[in-house]
């Protein structure tokens, strides 16, 4: 009898969309055995290269039901990719912890009630004796805030991430095509995705990870998914005044919402927007600073040294994200909205079982 390994092997796997999600995809596949080709006529022109890296899971207000599954699973299997994408890159890491801070009190409680009834020892309140937040009050000059602290979640750096992923892909001799799909059909009991360059190609499954357009690739067929799409902007801040020291606080932390991740003494990044828009601001400055009633002096003066933008897909009329078959052979994992790099993990391994189930 042939081995599972030798049966993948045959089987032939196109994944539409090279984001986080495809390429993800594309690594736990291929690690399989599976035989793939990636198709994307941008890819580096997409939200997932826009991401500020936050895996928010541990500290999810929520735990039970599918959201809190997909987060609790992919917190415990990032440590072991990481491990395993360090063969490509040593440098990629996860910087834990992760703060996140609020001046609502309403808040702060459901923070204390997670702990209270959790129990969880890799999460603890942040009260105002915290050295943390002793170091956020002077630099903030506030005097309100609060939060919480998780040593299970932290931050990847997003475009070291697609560049290692990117390096793997080279290293396996991946397929790889710099081609629009437009259609995808079915044959016998075959794929074939066309690209615009009237191309066709077969494969004996096609997985959609091509964000907000993966819709526009099963009009023919009946489904009820919705997305919709949502901009976020995010800002590299200069800032210039002498008596900061931006490097006394945390690596990567919340403020009422808003990210934030400290580059050097004198460099902030924070992101993101949330609007159900696709047309970024000429100068989100005030959009992403107004995370306080009252801004501190040195970051009203602050120079945005650099700015960029993504666009996310969010279901409309379901929770994100996406992830169900279609057809035989058609499965798509979409609409990951503000958690795709967090989520990566446990979404290729729902389409990997998924995958191993039609096959076997
Ligand atoms: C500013 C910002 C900050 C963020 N911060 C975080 C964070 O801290 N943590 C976190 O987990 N998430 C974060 N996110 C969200 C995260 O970036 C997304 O959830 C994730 O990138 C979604 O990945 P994706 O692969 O589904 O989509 P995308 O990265 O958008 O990739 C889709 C790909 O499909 C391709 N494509 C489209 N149509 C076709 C076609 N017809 N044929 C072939 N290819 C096609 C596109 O070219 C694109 O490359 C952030 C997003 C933004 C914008």
């Amino acid at each position: 009898m042939k081995s599972l390994k030798e049966n993948f092997q045959k089987a032939h796997i196109v994944i539409i969309g090279s984001g986080i999600i495809g390429k993800f995809n594309a690594l736990e596949l291929s690690e399989l055995g599976f035989q793939i080709t990636i198709i994307d006529p941008a890819k580096l022109q997409n939200s997932s290269n826009a991401a500020l890296g936050l895996l928010m899971g541990n500290m999810y207000q929520k735990r039970r039901g599918r959201s809190w599954d997909l987060r609790k699973q992919s917190i415990e299997l990032w440590p072991q990719w990481i491990t395993f994408l360090q063969k490509f890159n040593n440098e990629l890491n996860i910087e834990k912890p992760l703060i996140q801070l609020t001046t609502n009190e309403e808040k702060f409680k459901k923070f204390k009630k997670l702990i209270y009834e959790k129990n969880d020892i890799s999460l603890r309140i942040l009260e105002k004796d915290s050295i943390f937040i002793k170091n956020i009050n002077k630099s903030f000059q506030t005097k309100n805030i609060r939060g919480i602290i998780s040593f299970k979640d932290g931050r990847i750096n997003a475009s070291l991430l697609l560049k290692t992923l990117d390096e793997y892909l080279k290293y396996e001799k991946i397929n790889f095509l710099e081609e629009e799909i437009i259609k995808i059909r079915k044959s016998n009991n075959h794929w074939i995705s066309t690209t615009k360059n009237n191309k066709d190609i077969k494969s004996d499954i096609v997985i959609l990870c091509n964000s907000l357009k993966a819709v526009d690739l099963i009009k023919n067929i009946s489904h009820n998914i919705k997305l919709k799409p949502v901009l976020g902007q995010a800002i590299e801040v200069d800032i210039d005044d002498a008596e900061v020291d931006l490097l006394s606080l945390p690596k990567q932390f919340s403020i009422n919402g808003k990210n934030i991740i400290t580059k050097s003494k004198n460099k902030l990044i924070i992101g993101s927007t949330d609007e159900y828009s696709t047309n970024p601001e000429e100068n989100p400055f005030e959009k992403l600073t107004n995370f306080l009633d009252k801004k501190p002096n040195w970051l009203m003066k602050g120079k945005i040294s650099r700015k960029w933008y993504g666009i996310r897909s969010r279901p409309d009329g379901e929770p994100s994200p996406i992830m169900r078959k279609i057809e035989d052979g058609l499965i798509i994992c979409t609409g990951f909205y503000k958690n795709g790099i967090l989520l990566a993990p446990a979404c290729s391994k729902w389409v990997a079982n998924e995958i191993r189930n039609y096959l076997s």
